[in-house]
């Protein structure tokens, strides 16, 4: 085992249907120091969702009772719905040693950056403009009224990627994940990171431990 040190909070955003969630359920099939938390959610579970496993499907007077006890990390409004993440599995993971990724919406994505600074925010694009309207439309899960907000939406949602530290293309698929583990291993070597960590070991024990 790599020397214990905090584990990184990736942040990985983009507009809706852009594949944020496949990106992250293919880096976590083949990642096992990547961890993700679950959101709850007071949309209602889709065909195939199981409560506890895509989402914690709860009712909108929960999911207020939640924030109110700062139960959440962030949280954000998307259309009708409310989207959170449980602050207290994710700070046991990254105190653990385990990179926890969020996938989540701009909302949310702010408040972790003011609540969490050393945090890597990662923001997805598409290859193009119609290729996100046919993930929108493919996906088959919005109504055609959705399906136009979110292509309406989608130029100012990509515009604030211009703040975040990475941009990954989701064209090709396993492309893609390739991307994004490179910048969790590169930003994992940072010396002020486990880079630095794996110098004082060497200085210390005269050797590593075991390694990556
Ligand atoms: P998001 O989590 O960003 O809202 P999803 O992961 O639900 O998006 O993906 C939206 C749709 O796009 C899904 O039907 C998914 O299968 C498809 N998709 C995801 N990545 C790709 C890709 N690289 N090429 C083609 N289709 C993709």
């Amino acid at each position: 085992m790599p020397p214990k040190v905090k584990g990184l909070l990736i942040v990985v955003t983009g507009p809706s249907a852009v594949g944020k969630g496949t990106i992250c359920d293919a880096l976590r099939q083949e990642a096992p120091d990547v961890k993700w938390s679950v959101s709850c959610t007071t949309r209602s579970a889709r065909p195939g969702e199981v409560h506890g496993r895509e989402y914690f499907f709860i009712s909108h007077e929960e999911f207020q009772r939640r924030i109110g006890a700062g139960e959440l990390l962030e949280w954000a409004q998307v259309y009708q719905n409310f989207y959170g993440t449980p602050r207290q599995y994710v700070d046991e993971m990254i105190d653990a040693g385990y990179n926890m990724i969020l996938d989540i919406d701009m909302q949310g994505a702010r408040r972790v950056r003011e609540m969490y600074p050393g945090s890597v925010f990662v923001f997805v694009i598409p290859p193009s403009m119609e290729a996100l309207r046919q993930r929108i439309v493919g996906r088959g899960t919005e109504t055609d009224e959705a399906v136009q907000i979110r292509l309406q939406q989608a130029p100012k949602w990509i515009e604030e990627g211009l703040q975040y530290d990475y941009v990954i293309i989701n064209d090709d698929l396993s492309s893609a994940v390739r991307h994004l583990r490179s910048i969790i291993q590169a930003e994992k070597s940072r010396t002020t990171r486990q880079g630095g960590a794996l110098i004082r070991q060497l200085l210390e024990k005269g050797e590593l431990d075991s390694h990556d």
